[in-house]
This record gives structure tokens, C-alpha cells and sequence, in this order.
């Protein structure tokens, strides 16, 4: 499967369409999803085009791979969420329900989120 650059991240990412940008770096982008399911329910994307969990965490360079896990640690920080508790998911292809093929965790909190999976 070859990466589709049509998919609503890269154009978010090309700047084709907004987004509600929360944090970034030099490797990812963190921006509010814009259907939330918590109050807090933030989606974190490497600037890079990868489409799965898979393929990024096989393939990204080292530097892309801290750079983009930082910044989901200071989502949490500035949202002010460790205490209370959060969550992290990525969904990844048919089973996970991936809807978007560009590779992206989801930072969920602000309330309690029940049992991991449904
Ligand atoms: P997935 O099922 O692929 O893990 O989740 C994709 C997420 O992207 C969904 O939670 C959905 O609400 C979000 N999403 C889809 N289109 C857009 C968009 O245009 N902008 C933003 N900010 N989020 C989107």
C-alpha cells in the first residue's frame, strides 16, 4: 500500500485546509480532532508522510521518532491531563478502524474513558 496524499491530514499538513493547531515541531503536528470524543481529544501527526503506526514506527528516522513522541508528552503537559489520566490510541488499518491513512495518535482525556476496548 503506497501512501495516498489525498487523505485530510496531508492536506491539512500542505495547508490546503485548516485546523485548530495546538502545538508542533520540527517532526509533528498537534491539532484538535474535529469531531472530539472527550474534552480533551487532540491528534498528533508526523509531518512526514507515513500512513500507518507500522510504517512510522519501522521506518522513521530516529530523530522523526523522538521528535514526534515528545510532542504527544507536551500535549499532555500543556493540557494539564497526567494527573487525572489520558489516553493514547492509534488505529491502524480494516481491524483498528483507521479512517485516515496517515498515521496519527490520538490524545484523549478530560474525562474518565472508560474501559479500553469496547
Ligand atoms: P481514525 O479512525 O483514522 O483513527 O480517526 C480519524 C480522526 O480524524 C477522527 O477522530 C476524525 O474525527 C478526525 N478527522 C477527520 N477529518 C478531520 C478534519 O478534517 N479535521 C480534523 N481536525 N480532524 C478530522
Amino acid at each position: 500500500m503506497s501512501y495516498d496524499d489525498s487523505n485530510i491530514f496531508a492536506k491539512i499538513l500542505r495547508g490546503e485546509i485548516p485546523c485548530e493547531k495546538v502545538l508542533e515541531n520540527d517532526y509533528a503536528l498537534a491539532f484538535d480532532d474535529i469531531a472530539p470524543q472527550a474534552p480533551v481529544h487532540i491528534l498528533v501527526i508526523p509531518k512526514l508522510p507515513y500512513e500507518s503506526a507500522s510504517q512510522f514506527l519501522q521506518t522513521a528516522s530516529d530523530l522523526e521518532l523522538i521528535g514526534f513522541h515528545r510532542l504527544i508528552g507536551e500535549v499532555v503537559s500543556l493540557k494539564g491531563i497526567h494527573d487525572s489520566g489520558y489516553r493514547l490510541i492509534a488505529n491502524t488499518n480494516r481491524n483498528g478502524h483507521q479512517e485516515v491513512p496517515h498515521y496519527h495518535v490520538h490524545v484523549l482525556g478530560g474525562r474518565d474513558l472508560g474501559r479500553m476496548v469496547l
